[in-house]
């Protein structure tokens, strides 16, 4: 399975991506370059990244990295399913803000932790059980799936 690496520029993406199921380390600060590689290469992710000097810095370490040169979240989006495909089955199987697996969870059991109309009106429930964040099929998730059946 692919791993990806978004740098600092690329969070919208970077959130968007595990919600589609890849598996997506997001550097959320000014890392140096060095470290960014470092760090590629010891977790085998591929690098995506605005910033040409990156780009030439990792591939010189034989790094597989690409430039991702849209500035529109969807052409973004768009150019990395082109490359690395979409599987279904793995869309919502990541957390959008710690890239950890999240599960199915029994629906009494998030009761408490979803605003009342939330959990009416839903009868399917994920959670993370890193973050604890609960996640279900609402408006975010429809919006979602209007885009990629957009893409
Ligand atoms: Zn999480």
């Amino acid at each position: 399975m692919i791993k990806l690496l978004c740098d600092q520029m690329l969070g919208t993406l970077a959130k968007w991506l595990r919600l589609l199921g890849y598996d997506t380390v997001y550097i959320d600060n000014d890392l140096p370059d060095e470290d960014i590689i470092e760090l590629a290469k010891k977790e085998n992710r591929i690098i995506l990244t605005r910033d040409k000097n990156l780009v030439i810095t990792a591939k010189r370490e034989n790094l597989r990295t690409i430039e991702i040169k849209p500035v529109d979240l969807d052409e973004q989006i768009k150019s990395v399913i082109k490359k690395f495909g979409l599987e279904e089955k793995k869309i919502l199987s990541r957390c959008s803000v710690c890239n950890a697996p999240i599960v199915k969870i029994d629906r009494e059991k998030v009761k408490n932790l979803v605003p009342k109309k939330v959990f009416e009106n839903n009868k399917e429930f994920w959670f993370c059980e890193n973050c604890k964040k609960v996640y279900w099929m609402g408006t975010h998730w429809k919006n979602m799936k209007k885009r990629i059946e957009k893409l």
